[in-house]
């Protein structure tokens, strides 16, 4: 199945997508739900698929890019937060903030929880994931650097596009995942290459902290890190998946 959520009136609704049609549903995707009406695919307009409470992001997870980034391997993950808020939806602008004279794309695979999850093992993961889309993690590159720490860089409004939607029938575990800026290809990598994999973070995470139904991980970005200008298009796309593009544009 793939799960989206389209604006329905004046409200946002879940559904299922198929090719030309998406089936509203009658409740969130993690609860008992029905099919409903059937409305447009074409003419719909896609949300970020769900709602989070918050989204867990795995640095460093692909050897080339910790090795373009300087960094050692390192020996358990290292995550961060991206708040709610940051949430983007496919098509909905990336707008470059005022302080930051360096943003970058940073294509990645990203988990959405169906369960909860708190001290899950690896074994368990797969039962605690409804599935997989795509994520830019935007980056302010020039802030991540001079803060020290990722949180000013990581969490402007919009630094967080995912979509087009919840693909739940997918084994995460060698997807080509690419990155294209107008068009042309600036990563390409594996999710074979990952250092951690997807149950190995699902399980790490949800030993620090309670993974809730609809919360988002982003499981880190292969090599090919660069900045985007106002005017560009990006476009993340991951096999199996399908594709989330979104435009750049000027601080307001
Ligand atoms: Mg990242």
């Amino acid at each position: 199945m793939r799960v989206c959520r389209v604006v329905n009136g004046e409200d946002a609704r879940y559904g299922l997508a198929d090719d030309s049609v998406v089936t509203l549903i009658s409740d969130e995707p993690f609860a008992a739900w029905e099919r409903e009406e059937d409305v447009s695919l074409r003419t719909a307009r896609l949300l970020a698929p769900v709602v989070p409470s918050k989204i867990v992001c795995v640095g460093i997870n692909y050897r080339k890019h910790a090795e373009e980034m300087g960094h050692a391997l390192p020996d358990e993950p290292v995550i961060f937060l991206k708040p709610s808020t940051a949430i983007n939806s496919p098509g909905g602008t990336i707008q470059l903030p005022q302080p930051s004279m360096r943003v970058d794309y940073e294509g990645e695979l990203a988990v959405v929880i169906g369960r909860r999850a708190r001290h899950v093992r690896p074994e368990e993961a797969a039962h605690h994931i409804l599935g997989y889309t795509c994520a830019n993690d935007v980056t302010a590159r020039d802030l991540q650097r001079k803060d020290g720490q990722w949180t000013r860089a990581k969490s402007f409004d919009g630094f967080s596009p995912l979509g087009p939607w919840v693909e739940t029938d997918l084994d995460p575990s060698d997807l080509g995942i690419v990155t294209r800026l107008n068009g042309e290809v600036v990563q390409s990598g594996r999710t074979s290459d990952m250092i951690f994999d997807v149950p190995t973070l699902v399980s790490f995470i949800s030993g620090v902290m309670t993974l809730l139904p609809g919360d988002v991980v982003l499981t880190g970005t292969p090599s090919g890190i660069g900045p985007m200008h106002s005017g560009d298009v990006v476009e993340v796309e991951i096999e199996g998946v399908g594709s989330l593009t979104n435009p750049v544009a000027p601080a307001l």
